[in-house]
Parts: structure tokens; sequence; C-alpha cells
């Protein structure tokens, strides 16, 4: 049988979006945009991180320009299931960073009626799909790509370029490490490929 609240889980409609692009092109703000109107709404919210990301602090999710929001961090995609209980709205931010446990873990939220909003990087500083990130844009219903300004030429960028010597795959760090490209800056910085 079937209580109350979850009858109306039942019938409510889940869904995923993403929102996806370069360093410092505004995906947590814009998650943060979207989660704060579902908070006015008067929706039940949980937001979370990757444990990874600890660049400023441990419990919020905070944006560049430090518009911030009470987040989180998880070890991994699972425990996000785990937590979830109860909510209308998940948000992800640095999603990234996540296993590829996260696209399943997104989808079974949106199919029990949970709307999932996801934020991260599509590509890594070497211009390569970046971890879970490919699969969630393919099962997403809305996709969002927001864009940086290129520093060399000012277009629009979609890379993050590395501007320091080290070849890990994870370096977390502010303008003092990575700068946003467009396309063909990004190539002439980093060679023919
Ligand atoms: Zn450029």
């Amino acid at each position: 049988m079937f209580l109350e609240n979850e009858h109306d889980r039942a019938r409510r409609r889940g869904w995923i979006e993403v929102i996806c692009g370069s360093m410092f092109s505004g995906k947590t703000e814009e998650l943060i945009r979207r989660l704060k109107r579902a908070r006015i709404a008067r929706l039940k919210v949980e937001i979370f991180k990757p444990g990874v990301d600890n660049r400023y602090d441990e419990e919020k999710v905070v944006s560049h320009d430090a518009n911030e929001i009470q987040s989180t961090p998880v070890p991994s995609s699972a425990n996000i299931l785990l937590m979830a209980n109860d909510v209308d709205v998940v948000g992800i931010d640095e999603a990234q960073f996540f296993d590829a446990g996260l696209p399943d873990v997104c989808n079974q939220l949106a199919n029990s009626g949970i709307r999932v909003i996801v934020a991260g990087l599509d590509m890594d500083y070497t211009g390569k799909p970046f971890g879970p990130m490919p699969s969630l844009l393919a099962t997403a219903e809305y996709i969002t790509k927001v864009h940086a300004i290129c520093l060399h030429c000012g277009h629009l960028a979609q890379h993050s370029h590395r501007i320091i010597d080290n070849d890990k795959l994870v370096v977390l760090g502010e303008t003092d490490a990575y700068e946003p490209l467009c396309r063909s800056c990004f190539i002439k910085q980093t060679g023919e490929k």
C-alpha cells in the first residue's frame, strides 16, 4: 500500500538538467540560481558535491563570485541515492569528479519523480570529455552549455587551459592554474593535434 507522499512521488515527473562548460563559465552560478528559485517555490532541495573538491569550504557549493549555497560532500555517487530521501530537487556540483555510477544515480532519481540539476566541466584540461559527463549529457532532458570569455582573443571560450606544469587530471585551482580559451587559441597554446 502506498503512503500518500509515495503516491504523490509516483505521479510526479522527474527529469535531468545538465549545466556544462569550461572553468569560469558560470556553471555553478547558474546551478545556484536554479536551486534558489526552487527553494522560493517551497520545494525541498538537497545539494551534493564530490568529497574531492574542498577548494574553499567543506559544506558549501561556492562559485567563483562567492555566491554560495549549503551542500553535502559525498565520497561516491551511491551516497546521493541514500541521502536524497523525500526531496523534490537534487543539485549536484562538480559532477565531472564523480565516479562512473553518477549517470545511473541521476536517472534513478529522475525516474522516481525528482528534478535533478547537474553542473560540471564537460572537458578536462586536455580537451577530452570529462568522467561521467558524456553519459549525463546523453541521458538528460535539458542541456545548457555556458561559456567563459577567451583570455587571449575575447571570443567565447570552451576550453580550460592549464597554465601550470602538472599532468595530473585533477588539479583544483583558480586563475593561477587555468585560463579559459576558445578553440583556436587552445590549439595555438597546446600545439596542433
Ligand atoms: Zn581565443
